[in-house]
């Protein structure tokens, strides 16, 4: 017996085809991400599904003008995109037809393997053809149990070298679709806090971070301390010297370190990651291929010590790069060779993509670029978790280009699907709440109930797009 099985062969479609991907029907968001027409006029449930199980797809027409037509036929084509069905009878190339009457279609199939699977609807009228494709992705059970969230960790505000203030930035980062964030001014702790505060007891979704970008002194590492519970920049801003006591300690007792590689810096970074991890955050090694100076931020013999001996938690992988440098445009290609080398050498290293952003509005980058965490929630711990355990992808998606993600291979494929099917719905929503913390923040006490009324939206989209249709 085929293992395509048409449980209720009843649906009211009328296939898009040639618009998809009209610029009218599909603005594009703040993230880049355009909801592919299908998926406006189509719920499709669930759409994510464990593999090797059987599941039952639901797709629902929501609109009078995608009814079915009596004058037409259809048919329904199933194509998984790699592994061909070995458990069944089913057929590649295998058409069965659609029979038209009002309601849900719904198809009960086996989805084997972990991979994205495609259902092609073809609509015959008369000598007239036109289809439209619906997308579902089955998971091995771990990655199925997570939710992806995305989120920003390194950008800065007008109380360092930003523009806008942090509430303001907090609102952008969810009107560009982030779930998490977390303001990183140089040397200073408190304006991730004072984003957080300023919507504190308010009902968003948005979970704002602690966050700092620490340079200690005479150290030319730059770097993330994400969600610790205290300050760094505070241990050594009014008097340094137990800060250079300590590192001269550092410097005594660590192991002797490979020719070229400055040990003072070398110790200031170790001395930085554990004070950091003391405080419950994560250490993350920023831009090392950023130029200054007519140089690399970090040298090549200390980034490779770097490395070997894991001082920080994450690379800062993805950088955003809306700078005025002829190098601004190689860090990202030169930081994803560096990590796919490390990568080969065995060394798992945990990733992160940032815009690293100094202003939101008219910035090129901001909402862009940002890291993606495969976790049970977006509680700190549990990100902080998944970036460590690999269960993170950095995205780039500079205007004008498709998306790029990086990571473990088998989470980037997963992305990709996501940031077609997934991503933009969820974004359309995050807009209208980060539009209205905006307003909030200028002052607006009415944004209250408009984003109480908004709260739990993504949360309910996922839940919707994870969870399994009943069978009657
Ligand atoms: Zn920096
Ligand atoms: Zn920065």
């Amino acid at each position: 017996m085929s293992r395509l099985r048409i449980l209720a062969v009843m649906f009211s479609i009328v296939l898009v085809g040639t618009a998809a991907g009209s610029p009218l029907l599909c603005p594009k968001l703040p993230s880049g991400a355009q909801i592919r027409p299908e998926n406006r006029y189509f719920d499709v449930l669930p759409r994510i599904v464990p593999a090797d199980q059987e599941s039952v797809i639901e797709i629902v027409p929501l609109f009078d003008h995608v009814r079915l037509r009596e004058d037409c036929t259809y048919e329904l084509t199933y194509a998984p995109m790699e592994a061909p069905p070995q458990k069944g009878g089913w057929a590649p190339g295998t058409k069965i037809p659609i029979t038209a009457e009002n309601g849900r279609g719904r198809i009960k199939m086996l989805f084997e393997g972990e991979q994205e699977h495609m259902f092609v609807i073809e609509q015959t009228c008369g000598d007239k053809r036109r289809s439209v494709i619906f997308h579902v992705y089955s998971l091995g059970p771990d990655l199925y149990a997570l939710r992806p969230y995305k989120g920003d960790i390194h950008m800065h505000s007008h109380r360092s070298d930003g523009v806008e203030s942090p509430p303001y930035v907090a609102g952008a980062c969810r009107r560009a679709g982030l779930d998490f964030m977390a303001l990183t001014d140089h040397h200073l702790y408190d304006t991730s806090i004072e984003a957080r505060e300023a919507f504190a007891g308010l009902p968003i979704d948005l979970r704002i971070y602690p966050g700092e970008e620490v340079h200690t002194p005479d150290n030319p590492v730059h770097i993330v301390s994400f969600s610790a519970n205290a300050g760094i920049t505070e241990l050594y801003r009014d008097d340094e010297t137990t800060y250079r006591a300590e590192v001269a300690i550092l410097m005594e007792s660590l192991p002797p370190t490979p020719p070229h590689v400055n040990r003072f810096h070398y110790a200031a970074c170790v001395w930085a990651s554990a004070r950091i991890r003391e405080r419950g955050g994560l250490s993350m090694l920023c831009h090392p291929y950023w130029v200054t100076g007519n140089r690399y931020n970090v040298e090549e013999a200390l980034l490779n010590y770097l490395f070997e001996t894991e001082v920080f938690d994450a690379l800062e992988m993805i950088s955003g790069s809306d700078w005025e440098s002829s190098h601004a445009r190689d860090i990202n290609a030169i930081q994803v060779a560096r990590y796919q080398e490390e990568r080969a050498r065995g060394r798992r290293i945990a990733i992160c993509g940032v815009s690293d952003t100094h202003w939101v509005e008219g910035s090129d980058d901001f909402g862009r670029y940002f890291t993606v965490c495969f976790a049970p929630s977006p509680d700190a711990a549990d990100l902080i978790a998944a970036i460590k355990d690999q269960r993170s992808v950095a995205v780039e998606a500079p205007a004008g280009t498709l998306p790029r993600v990086y990571g473990p291979f088998r989470l980037v494929k997963y992305t990709m699907f996501l940031l077609r099917e997934v991503f933009p719905q969820h974004d359309e929503l995050c807009f209208e709440e980060g539009r209205l913390m905006i307003q909030y923040a200028a002052g607006d006490e009415t944004a209250v109930d408009r984003l109480r009324a908004l709260q739990g939206q993504t949360e309910r989209l996922y839940d919707r797009y994870w969870t399994p249709v009943s069978v009657e």
